[in-house]
């Protein structure tokens, strides 16, 4: 069962109770460099990006994130603040969606009270964004090391800060790049409150390690009702992040996909180029266009492939220089090697 937690409004997006599970990345371009930002964005909203964070070092890096926002007016941005309350100010003055920023960090109380109160009057949450590299020297000094109760605990300071001034449209997320301390920082956190909590492995590495950590992080806590919106951060290119957010959740039937590819993992009866052939699919799938989402199956023999795939709704197994085209299990055809992935394709679109 889903943890009930409290909605929150990101531009067009609610997150929290019930609403669907939020996917998220963050540039990587310099903001300062509008051009590249804008061509990063798009390739980002092509993907499937929901949310996007864009850092805001200066207030001329704000002022295109503003730029940012008037060309994709539909896609919520969050400005990346650390330490400049004047930033935050004006990033919600400018119209942003939502900020990232923790409240300790940007000095006296009246710097907190001035932001909580500029982002209650313009509807903008903020999301406090602990990570086990940034804890406060006191919290730090208390648990001796970045524990998973240090980063609960710092997350549940801050937003007492905010609560003080009246301020409650509030988002946590407690990272670390160690799988385990961030999955029971989540859970210390989500039995503390019910604000919505965004999830991720922060630091995680490159693609394939980063996704591995992020999958299993977000996975076990997904899969027990717990998160709303998620980041898989990986030291890639952010379109990858998107992608595999997209696969988590799809794993744990919280998307739903066009085409969902069935492969079967080889064995010595493979009787067809498998790996190339499932990669020269992948490339195809954008621009399929089924009426309805599918499951299509590439097997690697005639024998058992179209018994192990007969779920799929369609598919082939392939056999040697040729490949069966199977419908739910049944054969409807035979075709050569080199045209199948042709025929499979025009099928998939008169479904
Ligand atoms: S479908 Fe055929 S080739 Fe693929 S794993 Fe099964 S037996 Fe092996």
């Amino acid at each position: 069962m889903r943890r009930n937690a409290k909605k929150v409004k990101i531009g067009d997006i609610i997150i929290g109770g019930e609403e669907k599970i939020a996917i998220q990345s963050m540039t990587n371009t310099p903001s300062g460099d509008y051009v590249a930002l804008y061509e990063q964005t798009k390739r980002l909203v092509n993907a499937g990006c929901d949310i996007l964070r864009v850092s805001a070092p200066d207030i001329s890096e704000a002022k295109n994130i503003y730029k940012l926002k008037c060309e994709f007016p539909n896609l919520p941005l969050v400005a990346d603040i650390h330490f400049d309350y004047k930033i935050a100010l004006e990033c919600i003055s400018l119209g942003i969606d939502k900020i990232r920023i923790n409240p300790g960090n940007i000095g006296d109380e009246d710097r907190v009270k001035q932001v909580a109160q500029a982002a209650k009057a313009a509807n903008v949450p903020i999301r406090i964004g602990v990570n086990g590299g940034s804890l406060e020297k006191e919290i730090l000094a208390k648990y001796g090391s970045p524990t998973a109760e240090a980063l609960a605990e710092s997350a549940m300071f801050h937003a007492g800060l905010l609560e003080k001034y009246d301020f409650d449209d509030i988002v946590l997320s407690v990272k670390s790049s160690d799988t385990i301390k961030m999955i029971k920082a989540v859970e210390i956190i989500a039995d503390k409150c019910n604000y919505p909590i965004h999830l991720g492995v922060t630091e995680a590495g490159t693609r394939y390690a980063g996704i591995v950590k992020n999958s299993v992080g977000i996975g076990a806590l997904l899969s027990r009702g717990i998160g709303d919106t998620v980041r898989v951060s990986l030291t890639a290119d952010p379109v990858e992040e998107i992608r595999a957010a997209r696969e988590i959740l799809f794993s744990l039937g919280m998307f739903e996909k066009k085409i969902n590819l069935i492969s079967c993992p080889t064995c010595g009866r493979t009787k067809i180029d498998l790996i190339t052939l499932c990669e020269e699919f992948e490339k195809r799938i954008p621009l399929l266009t089924p009426s309805r989402s599918l499951n299509v199956a590439i097997m690697g023999c005639v024998v058992n492939g179209p018994g192990e795939a007969k779920e799929a709704d369609i598919g082939i197994a392939g056999g040697v220089g040729e490949a069966l085209l199977f419908k739910k299990g049944t054969i409807v055809g035979k075709y050569k090697e080199d045209i199948i992935l042709d025929v499979l394709c025009d099928e998939i679109n008169k479904i």
